[in-house]
């Protein structure tokens, strides 16, 4: 999963993407509304988390932009505490939900995690696949109730699968949702990472599709 924080307090925005990367997410930032609505209107997120009042560009412009040209990730807001108005811009603009600053960093990842099962269509907490089962809140999974060794990378592309089972999944959409902009994306890491994955959950259940990517659904019968 891939999050892009908008947000100008330097100091934040730092304790954001360090909190998100912790919690096993690949995150970009930007530190205004332009490149913020830039990197939004080109890359592809998994969710935003945006500050409303940013320079440049304020964040329920930047949200409108957004949702004017059809992008449809999930949003959460940061607002000032006493600005009820900011809200009722925010979710007119298009925010699925908001934190009101200042925020408990424990409070936000939970409210991403739901932004993030909601947008995958899963609506309850743990999200399952046959024997495994994601716990985004603990940033591990198990199989048949035994937490799976994995390193960040693999847990993440693995969480990534388990909210989008049953999908093909191309090397190339892997690449975009489990690394941030800055790092040296090499596509073969992600077959080798694939391979690694798949010997830890057990082959069958998740497929190479030849010439279209992998997928990841429970073992037949089951
Ligand atoms: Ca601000």
């Amino acid at each position: 999963m891939r999050i892009l924080v908008v947000e100008d307090e330097p100091e934040l925005n730092r304790q954001l993407k360090e909190a998100l990367e912790q919690a096993g997410y690949a995150v970009d930032v930007a530190l205004d509304g332009e490149e913020g609505h830039f990197l939004g209107d080109t890359e592809p997120y998994d969710a935003v988390i945006l500050d409303l009042g940013l320079p440049q560009k304020d964040g329920v412009t930047v949200l409108k932009e957004w949702r004017a040209a059809g992008r449809n990730m999930p949003v959460l807001i940061l607002t000032a505490r006493d600005r009820w108005s900011d809200k009722v811009a925010g979710f007119d603009a298009g925010a699925d939900d908001y934190v009101a600053k200042p925020f408990h960093m424990a409070e936000l990842l939970a409210r991403l995690r739901a932004l993030l099962r909601r947008a995958s269509g899963h609506a309850s907490s743990e999200i399952s696949c046959g024997p495994l089962v994601l716990d985004t809140a603990g940033a591990q999974v198990l199989k048949d109730g035994i937490p799976l060794k994995l390193t960040p990378m693999e847990y993440r592309l693995l969480a990534y699968m388990m909210h989008h089972q049953g999908e093909v999944i191309s090397r190339t959409r892997l690449t975009e949702h489990l690394y941030d902009q800055d790092f040296d994306r090499d596509s073969n890491t992600i077959e080798v990472m694939i391979g690694r994955v798949r010997k830890k959950i057990g082959k069958e259940m998740l497929q190479t599709v030849r010439g279209l990517g992998y997928r990841l659904s429970p073992p037949s019968g089951d």
